[in-house]
């Protein structure tokens, strides 16, 4: 079948969040707007004077209303873009219209992009954020996600494998966000750095899978790494062996 890329038309609100180019709305379509019957607006009369007023001033609200969104919404793309998609629960529109608003090409499943709900199971190995992961790894997590599984935890991955594009759009998106290189450092390593880049980590949800696997991950080689990322697991030690120290974060390692 012969697919062709999506017009950007699809998009919800216009893009541009420039002067509106058209000229002041006339009388009759501002006593349309205000509410006042037209047929009686058109009648000159000294009432007519504050029904345009009135609708004037609807106007420019909504010309603010309408600047307020479409700037808004470009903070929420530059920010926050296609990590949106698989940190927000359940946010699926959400995600998408975000994704909709965002200058960058899209990411996707071919990047790791863990699609709508932003859960993906160990055993799911038709995603490639799942398949790309180093075997070694995923084993030892679907060996700990199944007796996670009898002791009622479900264990489920929110990130495994990422492109390098993805891990450089995470990266941007942190910069955008901190404010500087080295503080974004702290939560997104570079494409060069990253050990989801190359399949040597996977970051577990929800909360409860968390907590399991910081206390039973050794059991299976898995270790938490950092000290703010109780959800990013490595194969650091021998199944039974003991975890390196963690460090507080992600940066300087
Ligand atoms: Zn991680």
């Amino acid at each position: 079948m012969d697919r062709r890329p999506g017009p950007p038309s699809e998009t919800v609100f216009p893009p541009a969040a420039g002067p509106d180019p058209s000229p002041a709305p006339s009388l009759s379509a501002s006593t349309v707007r205000s509410g006042v019957p037209s047929g009686r607006a058109r009648v000159p009369s000294p009432a007519g004077r504050p029904a345009a007023r009135r609708g004037r001033i609807v106007w420019s609200l909504a010309a603010v209303s309408l600047a307020a969104v479409t700037a808004g919404a470009g903070v929420a793309a530059f920010t926050c873009g296609a990590r949106c998609v698989a940190a927000v629960p359940g946010g699926t529109e959400i995600g998408r219209s975000i994704r909709e608003w965002s200058a960058d090409p899209p990411l996707g499943a071919a990047d790791g992009v863990v699609p709508d709900g932003g859960r993906l199971s160990p055993f799911d190995a038709g995603q490639p954020a799942v398949a790309n992961l180093d075997p070694e790894l995923l084993r030892a997590v679907r060996r700990a996600a199944k007796d996670a599984a009898r002791e009622g935890v479900g264990v489920f991955l929110t990130t495994g494998w990422r492109s390098r594009a993805y891990q450089r759009r995470l990266l941007d998106e942190a910069i955008a966000k901190y404010g500087s290189e080295r503080e974004a450092a702290r939560y997104v390593a570079t494409p060069e750095r990253s050990r989801h880049v190359t399949g040597h980590a996977v970051d577990i949800g929800p909360t409860d899978a968390d907590d399991w696997l910081s206390r039973h991950g050794a059991r299976y080689g898995l270790c938490q790494m950092f000290a703010n990322e109780m959800w990013h697991f490595e194969l650091a030690t021998t199944p039974g062996g003991t975890c390196p120290e963690m460090r507080p974060d992600a940066a300087g390692g």
